[in-house]
């Protein structure tokens, strides 16, 4: 069957108003979450933020507390994870360590009751596609990680799933080897046509395999979008923290104008000033919010060479820079709050610059760089 034919087939899958309570500890908590068919969803957040759970209780490996869970439209709650249409990568590949790698593989279609030529045919190919055709009669002992988690990855997919769940699957590789298998998982799934949903707490790793990411923080959905999207327009404090290398001010709104899709919103932050940043959805004039501007968005100049007509900017002072290789690193004090403010910069921009620590700058952007943050 060809690609296309294939992702007709593939599966979406949707959480509706979900918790997870393990006694009184609430792990998620009211989570509602869609998948399209065919896609790739990372479920991303720091380390105890619920994500496993959430895994695990589409795969039938944890109790629904509350909520339903739908897979290709079907309530699966009750069902066990064989009936579910979906497979499960380990982070620890939980390979049979006394099987060679076409038993590992053939065993998911043993427990199918597969008849033994369409068996061998299906390994055969799989093993084929994941590049370990070679490898067959060795045992995972003698294979690299980054073998042994093609093999979980051809074993999990020669059942032919919908829904392929991952949970951190190359968080046991090194960063070269993370890299290259990251493109092979993208390439596998856009040729199968299949629904991917893989947890990891690594941003670069969200970044580059999704068509859809899920934040969570704290046992909640804080925000859904594409890669782009979440990294351009956090939409919470939370977001914006955790994509790290944002600065974050807190004020009120003190007016709020249309301009088309999105709307400007202008906040005044206690003691330095009023600033603009643009918003998905117009805030309330007299809401506490803040806004965040990324360390990249910003631009520096001397004290008295801002250009004309400049609205956001401040006054800061350099306390360290550090070159980091195509980046440089610059911390600096906002003058009139003292608070800790990041700029990055190009290192060829920076060296043109000749600024130094100690000195006084100006920091300036656009009011499109700067993003409102509604909570
Ligand atoms: P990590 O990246 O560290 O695996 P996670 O985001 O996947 O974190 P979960 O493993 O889903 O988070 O855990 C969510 C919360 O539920 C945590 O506070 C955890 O301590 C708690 N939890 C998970 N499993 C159990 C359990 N079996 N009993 C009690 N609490 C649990």
């Amino acid at each position: 069957t060809s690609a296309a034919a294939t992702a007709e087939k593939a599966t979406g899958v949707s959480l509706r108003a979900v918790t997870k309570k393990y006694g009184p500890v609430v792990a998620v908590q009211d989570i509602s979450i869609d998948v399209a068919a065919g896609t790739y969803c990372c479920l991303l957040g720091p380390s105890g933020c619920g994500k496993t759970t959430t895994l695990r209780m589409i795969a039938g490996h944890e109790e629904i507390t509350y909520g339903d869970v739908f897979i290709g439209g079907r309530r699966v709650n009750a069902l066990p994870p064989v009936k579910r249409d979906t497979a499960m990568v380990f982070q620890s590949y939980a390979l049979f360590p006394h099987k060679t790698v076409w038993d590992n593989v053939d065993f998911g279609l043993k427990m199918q009751r597969l008849d033994r030529q369409a068996r061998r045919q299906r390994v055969g190919e799989i093993l084929d596609i994941v590049g370990l055709s070679d490898f067959a009669q060795r045992k995972p002992d003698n294979l690299s990680g980054g073998q042994q988690q093609r093999v979980a990855l051809a074993r999990a997919l020669v059942t032919r799933p919908q829904v392929l769940l991952l949970d951190e699957p190359l968080s046991a590789l090194d960063e070269t080897l993370r890299v290259r298998t990251r493109g092979e998982l993208r390439r596998l799934q856009k040729q199968f046509g299949l629904t991917f949903i893989q947890v990891t707490h690594a941003q670069d790793e969200a970044f580059s395999l999704s068509d859809q990411i899920v934040v969570m923080g704290d046992g909640h959905v804080d925000q859904v979008g594409t890669p782009q999207r979440i990294f351009n327009r956090p939409a919470s404090r939370f977001v914006a923290n955790f994509m790290g290398d944002n600065n974050l001010f807190e004020g009120n709104v003190t007016q709020v104008e249309a301009d088309g899709e999105v709307a400007i919103a202008q906040l005044e932050v206690p003691q330095l000033g009023k600033f603009t940043c643009q918003a998905e959805v117009a805030p309330d004039v007299g809401m506490e919010a803040a806004f965040c501007i990324r360390a990249d968005r910003m631009q520096v100049t001397r004290r008295g060479e801002l250009p004309e007509q400049t609205t956001n900017h401040l006054s800061a002072r350099i306390t360290a820079i550090e070159f980091t290789g195509y980046i440089t690193r610059v911390a600096l004090l906002a003058e009139a709050t003292g608070q800790e403010l990041l700029y990055k910069a190009r290192t060829q921009d920076w060296l043109a610059r000749d600024l130094q620590e100690g000195q006084v700058v100006e920091l300036y952007w656009t009011t499109e760089a700067a993003n409102f943050l509604s909570h």
